[in-house]
């Protein structure tokens, strides 16, 4: 088997669980191995560290898929590892629950496939292929995903980022099954229809809708009664819902998408929850400016935007841009006030999203304290050794 081999001082990370082998790490490849073959990983003293899938081009040209040596990376374990995802959220997570059938299926290394990104919507299932090794494996992982869940059409969802480093081709659309018209799904008791990214005439983003904020909306519902919401990055309504029916006094949905505040405003519809409830189409930097100057205020303010920080790379850029929307929301946060600020950007640890938090609430002349880190659910799970895999901080604080 080819074989890729560390340098001295590259080791420990990926002895101790990290799955990720990063191209400055790498001394040598021997062998010629094509993009997506399997490779074995070896440390200076040529001791075996794990096997993974090669991907010449990347920044991180092998993902550690086992550390067993005797394990073949073959059919067999890519299926078991399927099984063992549906497992884990079945028998101990009890998902699909009778009012949440949307939740996330499979996630990457989490779930020990690195590559490979999953959600389930009811019986359809929504899938990203984000590195050449599990594209070429895509029909294996296919038929054990139908195998395990039942499902009835899997959808391929693409990620144009990934694709364009792994020289992967997608076409969005159905790749088992039959293509649907929306992606049906509850999350606690709301109902969704969302068309499928690539749908024609427009669909949803990532992989429809975004599984990963499921326990921050319901830390919002338990925050919200009596209170003046504002959901800036609102998408299709997962926060103001859940705020609505938590008993908030109105809800204030800000989106860039119009789409998204479509499908936002038939979910509050089906939910009964429109009279309390307000959609506003613009840039969310902007809407806020106007807010503050119009001298309006909030009682929680939840601000979630997209990924803001791509790599380390733009780290400064996304730490200034961060810092400029918190100190917008804590502007628009009432004295004494809940905001519930989030960053994605996995690039960003959770103990300098709180300094920036801070420093924006500095600079709107506001002091904000931390009441609770939320973060992605357990459908979202991370290797121990992996810490940048837990993307998604959410920091609950009061703003005085
Ligand atoms: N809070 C949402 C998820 C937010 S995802 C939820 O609970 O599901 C980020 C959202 O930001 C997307 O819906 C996208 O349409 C929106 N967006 C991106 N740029 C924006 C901008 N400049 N102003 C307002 N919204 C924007």
């Amino acid at each position: 088997m080819a074989t890729v081999h560390l340098r001295p001082g590259h080791v420990q990370p990926v002895w101790t669980g990290h799955p990720w082998v990063f191209a400055q790490a790498i001394a040598r490849v021997e062998g010629s191995p094509s993009a997506g073959d399997p490779v074995d990983v070896r440390d200076p003293r040529g001791n075996f560290l794990g096997r993974g899938y090669y991907s010449p081009e990347s920044a991180i040209p092998v993902r550690i898929v086992t550390r067993e040596e005797r394990e073949e990376l073959d059919d067999a374990l890519l299926s078991q590892r399927v099984h063992n995802a549906v497992a884990l959220r079945r028998d101990v997570l009890r998902l699909p629950a009778p009012d949440t059938d949307g939740y996330r299926l499979i996630h990457a290394e989490g779930d020990g496939l690195p590559g490979l990104v999953v959600d389930a919507y009811g019986s359809v299932l929504s899938a990203q292929f984000l590195t050449i090794g599990m594209k070429r494996r895509a029909e294996t992982l296919v038929r054990a995903l139908v195998q395990a869940t039942g499902a009835t059409s899997v959808l391929e969802v693409a990620s144009p980022k990934h694709q364009k480093i792994e020289g992967i081709e997608v076409i969005e659309g159905p790749i088992y099954g039959p293509m649907v018209e929306s992606l049906s799904f509850c999350e606690r008791g709301f109902r969704w229809q969302i068309p499928p990214p690539g749908a024609p005439g427009g669909g949803g983003q990532k992989t429809g809708y975004y599984f990963d904020q499921r326990e921050t909306r319901a830390a919002v519902e338990g925050l919200a009664e009596g209170r003046r919401v504002l959901d800036l990055y609102s998408y299709v309504g997962g926060f103001t819902l859940a705020a609505a029916r938590g008993g908030a006094r109105e809800v204030t949905a800000v989106d860039s998408s119009q789409f998204a505040l479509d499908r936002a405003h038939t979910a509050a519809i089906d939910a009964g929850l429109t009279e309390r409830t307000k959609f506003v189409r613009g840039d969310a930097r902007k809407v806020m400016s106007e807010l503050i100057g119009q001298g309006e205020l909030y009682d929680l303010v939840v601000l979630d935007p997209p990924k803001l920080a791509m790599g380390a790379r733009d780290l400064d850029d996304a730490r200034g841009m961060y810092r400029k929307l918190n100190d917008l929301a804590c502007k628009l946060v009432a004295p004494g006030g809940l905001l519930v600020s989030c960053s994605c950007s996995q690039a960003m640890a959770g103990g300098e999203f709180l300094r920036v938090i801070a420093s924006g609430a500095r600079d709107a002349r506001r002091e904000a304290t931390v009441l609770r880190l939320l973060g992605q659910p357990p459908d979202h799970p991370v290797p121990a050794a992996f810490p940048e895999g837990r993307y998604l901080k959410c920091v609950l604080a009061s703003i005085r």
